[in-house]
This record gives structure tokens, sequence and C-alpha cells, in this order.
């Protein structure tokens, strides 16, 4: 199945972060393809742009991903669908937030203070190219 609008496969992913530097546990979100990417916190939103931009391009027979990403194929940037709306990232954004809440957030640096981990079914998922650039400094439990 996939979405007709951006030929962006359909996950039923789940995914958890947390924060050691949180009282409370975890969040989960199931991934969205129409999640507004413009609702994200600052320190993804503004990667995620850039990202969109490559993908339009790449969409559109543009060569930019091949500058902008090493060794990343034509395929993966496609199979990654629209950058900013897998699980993984809206769970991180949701503990993003209330690491702010709490004042303990203060720039990207601090992505390091989080872990996430996302499934479908009974897999652990790998991370896309998008998520991959997105997430650096976040760590991933299950995989790496
Ligand atoms: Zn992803």
């Amino acid at each position: 199945m996939s979405n007709e609008a951006d030929n962006t496969p359909i996950q039923n992913a789940i995914a958890a972060a947390c924060s050691t530097d949180l009282p409370e546990a975890i969040k989960i979100m199931a991934t969205n393809n129409d999640v507004d990417t413009d609702t994200l916190e600052e320190e993804l939103r503004q990667q995620v742009k850039f990202m969109e931009m490559v993908w339009v391009d790449a969409k559109a027979g543009g060569q930019l991903y091949k500058t902008m990403y090493s060794g990343v194929t034509y395929e993966q940037i496609i199979s990654a669908g629209r950058p900013g709306t897998h699980a993984e990232v809206l769970a991180v954004n949701e503990v993003i937030k209330a690491l702010k809440e709490a004042g303990k957030f203060h720039s990207a640096e601090d992505l390091k203070k989080i872990s996430v981990m996302a499934k479908e079914g009974d897999l652990n998922l790998a991370r896309c190219v998008h998520c991959f650039y997105l997430l650096q400094g976040v760590k991933t439990v299950g995989f790496d």
C-alpha cells in the first residue's frame, strides 16, 4: 500500500522515546504521513526543511542527494518517504518538548539525552536515511 501523492510506503510503525532527564518514562507515537512538519520543534524542523528540499529535488530527477549525502542511493531517498514524518521523529519530538518544559533542552547537543526505539510488528526498525541524519546524537535502542 502506498500514498499516491508522494509514493511513501505507509508504515504501521510505532516508536518510543525517553530521556533519563525526565521523570515520566516514555512517549509513543505512530507514524503519520500527514504530519505537519512545520509543527516539529525547531532543532528538527530546520533539518527537515533541508531534507525535504533534497527529497523533492530527487523525485524531480535532481542529483542534489548525491552531493549532500554520501553513499545514499536514489531508492533509499525515495523509499524513506517525506522527511520528518516517521514514528521515531515524532516520538523524539515529544521528548524534546518535555525536556524544554523541564528546562533541560537547550540545543541540538541535548539530543544526546534521548533514546528511541522504533518497531513494526515484532521487528526493530533500522533508521531510514532521513531519520539517520535527522536524529544524529539520539541513541537508538535495539539497533546500532
Ligand atoms: Zn525514518
